[in-house]
């Protein structure tokens, strides 16, 4: 009893120190009634919860009585009753306040808001959730984390943008340098789904030469937007994908290269790129999954020179029969490389990935001067009928792509026999040849 008389009696003289000087700082109160600022500080935590001090927007805390800031002129009310419903992230900036000037044990942080180690915990561990304060394992100190303050802290502000790689209807994917590591990296940003997790599942499980090198991912703000996305975008949370950067640039870019510009295409190179992308569908097919996408936009070089396939945004798992594989119903691929199946049917198997090869097979094949030509042949192609001369020309490719332009899924060959009998038919250099998967 006497020590909450004395508790008492310290508000009071601390309110006479605010009637009388006007707004102070703890450290002014705690001289000026000669006690440890940190028991001051105490009391006016108490004191503005029972709503009786109010602490201004000033830094470090100044407080002043709340009777003035309302222009009430009636005596206080010692006995009033705290607020029941109170406001947490008040609380927390309580916390955040006295983390300010240094980090603080939880028992410390506890006494000088005057309320349990409990509520203090509590309090801290949902900071810590929102990346706001840390803790030191070692010491058990808390601090403020100091990105915080700019707003609110997220990975991706690790990285600078250097330019954009790729704009889709999902999102984006920027070149991007990391202010640590000082790497370059590719991260690309997707609108967060449901099924927006899919993608980095499948990365993160697939290690392979050839496929893209996952690094990381993590949710956060939009950042990097371009003038005609800001129109459309609203703060909506992202997912953040990082990736190794394939400096080679994609398979389009080398296909147009040799489409255009009069740069050579050599059966051996073909050949080396083709095996590379087949062992990649071979060990995608034999995690159970299906790209799905396979196009010579989402077929990259690594800073090695090795095909990575990219782009597992449509991946889907294996089923069977009975499965329903489709994950993203309203996105359903790009047409023009797109199986029979996978445009008409709902269930499809791993197979509907080995008619795209076949049209990328040809495409790195032939040339094709123009778009006009482009469609002509297009439609023809995927009805396995050839340009005239191709067959002649590329004869046992011409058999192969034949093959896995079949309308049915069953007649396809599975990627692990076309990576066998590649092997077999032609004489590619023993390099090539030895690189099957791990
Ligand atoms: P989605 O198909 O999931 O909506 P998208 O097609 O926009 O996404 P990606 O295909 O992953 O996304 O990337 C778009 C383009 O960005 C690629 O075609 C390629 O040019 C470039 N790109 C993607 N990943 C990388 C990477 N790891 N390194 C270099 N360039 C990349
Ligand atoms: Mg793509």
């Amino acid at each position: 009893i006497s020590k909450m008389s004395a508790d008492t009696e310290t508000e009071k003289r601390i309110c006479d120190v605010l009637r009388l000087k006007g707004k102070s700082t703890a450290l002014i109160i705690a001289k000026e009634i000669g006690l440890d600022k940190r028991i001051v500080n105490k009391h006016l935590y108490i004191l503005q919860k029972s709503n009786q001090v109010f602490k201004t927007d000033e830094q470090p805390p100044v407080w002043d009585l709340l009777e003035k800031k309302k222009e009430i002129k009636h005596t206080l009310k010692p006995e009033q009753k705290p607020q029941t419903t109170r406001d947490t992230s008040e609380e927390e900036k309580h916390v955040e306040d006295l983390l300010r000037s240094g980090g603080l044990k939880a028992h410390q942080i506890a006494t000088d808001l005057g309320q349990s180690r409990q509520t203090t915990n509590k309090q801290l561990y949902s900071m810590m959730e929102k990346g706001r304060v840390q803790k030191c394992s070692i010491s058990n100190m808390w601090s403020l984390n100091e990105e915080w303050s700019e707003g609110s802290f997220s990975q991706e502000r690790l990285f600078e943008m250097i330019t954009e790689l790729g704009d889709g209807g999902y999102g984006c994917v920027y070149k991007v340098k990391h202010k640590i590591d000082g790497k370059i990296y590719a991260l690309k940003k997707v609108i967060l789904t449901r099924k927006a997790d899919s993608e980095v599942k499948a990365l993160a499980q697939l290690e392979h030469p050839n496929i893209v090198r996952y690094i990381t991912s993590w949710h956060g703000p939009n950042i990097w937007t371009s003038n005609q996305q800001r129109n459309q975008v609203s703060n909506r949370t992202y997912l953040f994908i990082q990736m190794e950067f394939c400096e080679g640039g994609t398979l389009t870019d080398w296909i147009q290269a040799r489409n255009h510009m009069e740069k050579q295409r050599t059966t051996a190179e073909i050949h080396k790129i083709f095996s590379e992308i087949i062992t990649g569908v071979e060990f995608i097919h034999a995690n159970n999954l299906i790209h799905r996408d396979l196009k010579p936009d989402n077929i990259l070089f690594g800073a090695d020179g090795k095909v990575k396939i990219g782009d597992f945004g449509l991946v889907a798992a294996q089923t069977d029969q009975n499965g329903d594989p489709i994950e993203r119903s309203k996105r359903k691929g790009t047409p023009p490389y797109m199986s029979p199946e996978q445009e008409n049917k709902k269930n499809y198997d791993e197979k509907t990935d080995i008619f795209p090869l076949g049209l990328i097979w040809f495409e790195m094949l032939w040339k094709i001067s123009t778009g006009m030509e482009r469609v002509k042949l297009w439609s023809d192609l995927r009805n396995q009928r050839f340009p005239e001369g191709f067959s002649d020309k590329y004869s046992a490719e011409s058999t192969f792509i034949m093959k896995m332009l079949s309308y049915s899924p069953e007649d396809r060959p599975h990627a692990k026999d076309i990576k066998g009998d590649l092997q077999t038919f032609f004489s590619l250099e023993h390099d090539v040849l030895s690189q099957r998967t791990i």
